[in-house]
């Protein structure tokens, strides 16, 4: 049933002829020869009515190849659309009515009468009045298109039509997304109608595709202009912006043009994708009385009627009142005054501050009679002479306004009852008002008559959770039909390729909530249908996603440990379903597994749209058969080796060719489970590739493959393969015979002889470090010898490496079964009882200590971590004082019952921990107790890069220790880890202020020590590696509660130099850990000459001071780009644009002065910050100029470790090595089991902006000879010798 690589079609395409490569669903005759969908039913059995839905401009080849964004553009579909019922909506809102308004001469209006209202003024007129004429009162109405809204007391401008051409665009349009096809437009007159079109009906409806403000409404046929009077007062507005902008004269801010100003009203563009109709709509054009005033006086006469009269006679009689007064200006030329005061006016509507604004607003200003009295007030006619532009203007204005409260006055009586009136007698208007709704539905094809409505089922009435699911497929559930769904779903998969996993959820979910919420299934079955069709289309949503993702491993409680992102690439899911695959033939239901396998890859490659992935999974994947399966179909045995398989398979192919499929696929599944590289090659190209470990040269480095979790450690393996006299001591290791070492108990006198990280080793740790160091000498010699390109680091390494025997140890001891061995050699003899977990939390802070406050510095997964246990110190009991801040002072213990072993530092010197992250996060919460780490992750509790570094160096110096020969004393460097990667520094602890004086009673502190890594802290842009070191080798601390200088020389330096670049950031608002992208620039060398005990002092003391001054200068860029609130030149743009352009928000303070001055800081924020860049960069040339002939002591940077990911918790490590001491400007990239060479600009590349960067430099120093990156066996050279 499930068939990949042949998914069922629309046999429609199979008989649709080509003309313009599209596919039809249904159409006439003489297209195909099938007709009425006859050819479809074979596809689909007899009940399937979807596929009986018209819709054209399909084309299968293309929907089917939706994910890939090049195929994507080259169609140039236009997006989303809307069906009818749904743009009957967004034209506009659908609680209102629009109607055509029509006005002509009131009756009388040439009359003379003296106004009723008018009584009580002797004024008399002394203008020649002009009547309007029928022309100019039918103009009163905005355009022929403009329909009146009461609700709104406004107008829509709306017109539709099928025209082959579309209105001219405006200048400014510029379209988010292509217009449809035109030439498939002109094809169709009208996606809706019958007999019209030239074959037929074509499309269920009609598929519109909005463009907003496209059109200009000064360009239509009959052209729409704003009236003198709007245009007055638009211009007005318009003119007092741009005398604002030239008084800021910021330059920055566009004034309008005069061109501009050209444009008029935009109109959004609907167009139909599949035939000619379009629409235009524009958006509401108030009219003169602001609607909220009219809605006021309405409310105001409802709930305060006239004493004789009814709530609804009153507001009618009021907005009569209103309309008889305009009458009598615009008609009968009434130029007298009118008393607000009167009784008439008064009686008719009342003087309320509402009926003030109103009157202002139709240009009406409130007088007094007489100018010396206040009382009482008049309302003044406005001049309305058509001979001069003012009276011409205010003409315009109230004629609009009089059709205006007409016809809102009409709809307002036709929508109550005659009867809610009493016997009020209403006045005849010469307006008439007619709703539009049908006329404007019916042209869009939304009327009921066109789209039936009802027929959504009773379940899902009112049901809210479909929301998205109608707006998504463009329609209203009032329209539901199943064939407008599939209308609906296929039109937006042709039109919007892109997000067609978005449309098969939406499908998806109907069908879902039609189930649950009981539609019967009967109602349900086209939409079942239509959603299994598109299924064996291979069509997803994203719950498929989902399942598939977690399928193939992923989710950071999954096997994976990782979340599906950006971040993951083809290569990596390619090796997750390679990998699932694997698992699956040991499984049970192996089958299924195997096809959600197949399913997900499918899935993935869409949503990556990897051409990479497709081909893997349709060449690769197999019918679901197992490897046991697949050595039956060919009848081979398991034993038999590549060359003899791919002859059986040839044979075999040639003997029966019908079973080619079954045969490829059994020969894939055992290319896959024997990672065979030949076979793959053969299935690849059809031609045997011969012994394929040849192709991978000799000379090139092993890769290793990839075990669960292990995320970091091959890259740490690797790099411990390269330093040559590490390799050359633990390689001999390699055969160690357990038996006879756990025989040979050392005694405990043995025991104490050595310390390793400042501490004793106990007996189980030694048998578990050479167990260690045997299963790395193993890894190694494979790496030297292997054919393979990549080999498999064994678990119990892995193991071994990432947890710690402290970790161990405690989980131990936590479980209930006890190992027997742990009574007896867990006890660490020289302390006498075992210690308390106090005592051993402290002494694992960090987890592995390999000298006391060297290694110690805490550390995380891309850095330093500051752990809940507080700083490391040596011994709890002698500790002395501690500091706040982590800042612990400890007396150096006279190692407490040990005799005379003291440490590496004198007994008199003060034992100091320093912190050198700053600034210090507070402590990070403790790790999640084991029992839930043991579900999710394959090692237990989780280490981080360093943590496992410092725990697989503390076990090769443990498995290497000589208790035979006593030439192990405490002088340091003679194990070959702290020969290879310790040094000796000074650390002075002394006042921060010079002049304090040696005198004070803070004396200075100092001491030397060992240290294994350099730490870099990486929070801010524009810093070097100096930079990052200087922070590190002058520092300020918190001792005793006050601030001490921190100053720390390099008295000797190791061979091989690692720098840890902390990355891992702690954001204190957030209270998160976050990893910091910072880049930080390094070069191929570094000097240490300045930072050397030994450095020249007054060039000390002179780069000293540049460095103050530079720090000062960067904090001030810091605060001013990164610092809280920052960057504050963009938020003062910002700002000041959004207060510029909103018009929402009326803000009484914002004026333009305001706004000035925002723009002013902004600009003198910019210049400051450019001023102290140019500082810094001034500063910093001055500083490398104090120290350029120092150069005794170069280091050349030999491996880089990588972390690629947003999240410091997981993402994905490789590692760099330079391909030493042959090819030094060549490189090696290690990504697990691919090992690739590289230039070296990748190595050193600007990585600013991606979120692959180092988390760990290792420079070498130079001509010290110890790193031999490739160490391969080379057998001609055996032979040579
Ligand atoms: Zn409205
Ligand atoms: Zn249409
Ligand atoms: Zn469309």
């Amino acid at each position: 049933m499930h068939d990949d690589r042949n998914p069922p079609r629309y046999t429609i395409n199979d008989n649709w002829p080509d003309a313009f490569g599209t596919m039809h669903w249904d159409t006439t005759p003489g297209w195909g020869e099938s007709s009425s969908g006859k050819g479809d039913v074979n596809a689909w059995g007899a009940s399937s009515a979807t596929n009986k839905v018209e819709i054209d401009g399909r084309n299968f080849e293309e929907e089917e190849n939706w994910w890939d964004a090049a195929r994507r553009a080259e169609c140039k579909r236009p997006g989303p659309g809307v069906l009818p019922p749904l743009l009957s909506e967004l034209l506009h809102n659908p609680e209102h009515t629009l109607y055509s308004v029509s006005a002509s001469l009131p009756k009388h209006s040439h009359s003379n009468s003296t106004s009723s209202t008018s009584s009580g003024s002797s004024q008399s007129q002394s203008t020649i009045h002009h009547p309007p004429s029928a022309e100019e009162v039918r103009k009163a109405v905005p355009h022929a298109n403009a329909y009146y809204c009461k609700e709104h007391n406004g107008w829509v401008l709306l017109s539709w039509c099928s025209s082959t051409v579309l209105p001219p665009f405006a200048r400014s349009f510029n379209p988010s997304s292509p217009l449809p096809d035109q030439a498939r437009r002109k094809r169709t007159q009208s996606c809706v109608g019958e007999g019209e079109q030239p074959f037929g009906q074509a499309n269920k409806t009609h598929h519109f595709h909005k463009y907003e403000r496209a059109v200009d409404a000064r360009m239509l046929n009959t052209p729409f202009k704003r009236s003198e009077w709007e245009e007055e007062e638009l211009l007005k507005r318009r003119r007092r912006k741009m005398t604002l902008h030239e008084e800021t004269m910021d330059t920055s801010v566009k004034v309008p043009q005069v061109e501009d100003e050209v444009e008029g009203d935009l109109l959004d563009l609907y167009v139909c994708c599949q035939c000619s109709v379009y629409c235009l709509a524009s958006q509401v054009i108030p009219g003169v009385i602001p609607v909220k005033y009219v809605e006021d006086l309405t409310k105001d006469k409802l709930s305060h009627p006239s004493l004789d009269k009814t709530a609804h006679a009153s507001v009618l009689s009021a907005w009569e009142t209103i309309i008889t007064i305009l009458q009598n200006r615009i008609f009968k030329g009434e130029n007298r005054v009118l008393p607000v005061t009167g009784a008439k006016f008064q009686s008719k509507i009342g003087w309320t501050p509402v009926i003030r604004q109103i009157f202002e607003q139709l240009g009406f200003p409130l007088r007094p009679l007489v100018p010396s009295e206040e009382q009482p007030q008049t309302l003044q006619p406005p001049e309305i002479d058509p001979s001069t532009p003012a009276g011409r203007r205010m003409r315009g204005k109230l004629l609009r306004a009089w059709v205006e409260v007409c016809a809102y006055t009409i709809i307002f009586q036709k929508s109550k009852s005659s009867t809610s009136f009493g016997n009020y007698d209403a006045q005849k208007l010469s307006v008439t008002v007619e709703s539009a709704r049908e006329m404007y539905q019916t042209g869009i094809g939304a009327h009921v008559n066109q789209i039936p409505r009802g027929l959504l089922p009773d379940n899902l009435l009112g049901c809210t959770d479909l929301n998205d699911v109608w707006e998504g497929l463009g329609m209203t559930p009032s329209s539901y039909s199943h064939d407008l769904v599939t209308f609906a779903y296929l039109a937006q998969c042709r039109c919007d390729p892109a997000n067609t996993p978005t449309y098969f959820g939406h499908l998806h979910k109907l069908h879902e909530v039609m189930k649950t919420t009981g539609v019967p299934s009967s109602a349900r079955e086209e939409i079942e249908m239509l959603l299994l069709q598109e299924k064996s289309r291979g069509r997803w949503s994203k719950e498929d996603l989902k399942r598939g993702a977690a399928v193939l491993g992923f989710g950071l409680d999954n096997a994976l440990g990782v979340d599906l992102d950006d971040e993951v690439d083809e290569e990596f899911i390619l090796r997750a379903w390679k990998d699932g695959l694997k698992r699956s033939w040991t499984m049970e239901d192996g089958n299924e597994r195997r096809m959600q396998l197949y399913d997900a890859l499918k899935i993935l490659s869409e949503l990556k749209s990897s051409k990479r992935l497709l081909d893997a999974w349709t060449h690769e994947k197999g019918s679901g058969m197992s490897p046991d399966a697949a050595y039956l179909a060919l009848q081979v045995s398991k034993e038999v080796e590549d060359d003899m398989l791919i002859t059986v398979y040839t044979f075999a192919v040639q003997d029966q060719p019908s079973q080619i499929e079954k045969m490829r696929n059994a020969l894939t599944v055992i290319a896959e489970s024997r990672d065979s590289q030949r076979l793959r090659g053969f299935l690849e190209t059809g031609v045997d590739p011969g012994d394929v470990v040849q192709q991978v040269k000799m000379d090139m480095p092993r890769g290793l493959n990839q075990l669960g979790n292990t995320c970091y450690l091959n890259s740490l393996l690797q790099y411990f393969y390269t330093i040559k006299d590490l390799r050359e001591a633990v390689t001999p290791l390699a055969a160690t015979d357990f038996k006879t070492l756990e025989e040979k108990k050392l005694s405990d006198d043995d025991l104490k002889r050595h310390r390793v990280g400042g501490r004793l080793v106990t007996r189980r740790e030694i048998l578990r470090s050479k167990k260690f160091v045997n299963q790395l000498a193993e890894l190694f010699w494979n790496l030297e010898y292997s054919e393979i390109p990549a080999v498999t680091p064994t678990m119990d390494l892995a193991k071994l490496a990432l947890v710690t025997s402290q970790d161990e140890e405690e989980d131990d001891q936590c479980g209930t079964a006890t190992d027997a061995s742990n009574d007896t050699d867990a006890t660490l003899v020289d302390d006498g009882p075992l210690p308390s977990r106090t005592q051993e939390r402290s002494n694992s802070a960090s987890p592995v200590v390999m000298s006391p406050g060297s290694m110690s510095d805490g550390s995380s997964v891309l850095g330093k971590r500051t752990r809940t246990d507080g700083p490391m110190d040596v011994d709890m009991d002698s500790a002395v004082d501690k500091g706040k801040d982590s800042y612990v002072v400890v007396e150096k213990p006279e190692a407490s019952s040990s005799k005379g072993k003291a440490g590496h530092s004198g007994s008199a010197e003060v034992e100091m921990v320093e912190d050198v992250s700053k600034p210090q996060p507070p402590a990070l919460p403790p790790r999640k107790p084991r029992e839930v780490d043991d579900s999710v992750m394959m090692f237990g509790r989780q280490h981080d890069v360093s943590e496992c570094m410092d725990n697989c160096m503390f076990q090769i110096e443990t498995a290497l220790l000589d208790f035979h020969e006593m030439a192990g004393t405490e002088d340091d460097k003679t194990s070959v880890v702290k020969r290879l990667f310790y040094g000796k520094k000074r650390q002075r602890l002394a006042p921060l202020d010079a002049s304090e004086g040696a005198v004070s009673r803070y004396s200075v502190h100092e001491k030397e020590d060992l240290f294994s890594h350099l730490h870099v802290n990486v929070s801010e842009e524009g810093y070097d590696l100096y930079d990052g070191l200087s922070r590190y080798f002058d520092d300020v601390v918190e001792f005793e509660g006050v601030k001490r200088r921190m100053e720390v020389t390099l008295v000797d330096l190791p061979p091989l130099l690692q720098i840890q670049l902390q990355r891992v950031q702690f954001d204190r608002e957030t209270q998160q850990a976050y990893k910091s992208q910072a880049y930080v620039k390094f070069g191929e060398t570094i000097y240490l000459d300045r930072f050397m005990d030994t450095a020249a002092p007054e060039k000390k003391a002179r780069a000293k001071a540049i460095q103050t001054r530079l720090n000062a200068c960067r904090d001030r860029i810091y605060k001013l780009t990164q610092g809280k609130h920052a960057p504050f030149a963009p938020a003062l743009g910002g700002v000041a644009d959004f207060l510029e352009k909103q018009d929402a928000l009326r803000l009484e303070e914002v004026d333009d002065d305001f706004i000035a001055v925002i723009k002013a800081e902004k600009d003198h924020v910019s210049a400051v910050l450019e001023q102290e860049r140019a500082e810094a960069g001034k500063l910093k040339e001055e500083l490398e100029a104090v120290w350029k002939d120092d150069v005794s002591s170069p280091y050349e940077l030999t491996s880089v470790f990588i972390h690629r990911g947003a999240s410091p918790s997981w993402g994905h490590y490789f590692f760099y090595s330079r391909h030493l001491p042959d090819k030094p400007d060549s490189w090696f990239k290690y990504n697990d089991s691919d090992v690739s060479i590289v230039p070296k600009e990748e190595v050193l590349a600007d990585t600013t902006g991606s979120t692959a960067n180092p988390y760990m430099l290792v420079f070498t120093r130079k001509d010290s000879d110890v790193v031999h990156t490739v160490h391969r066996f080379d057998a001609d050279q055996l032979q040579d010798a």
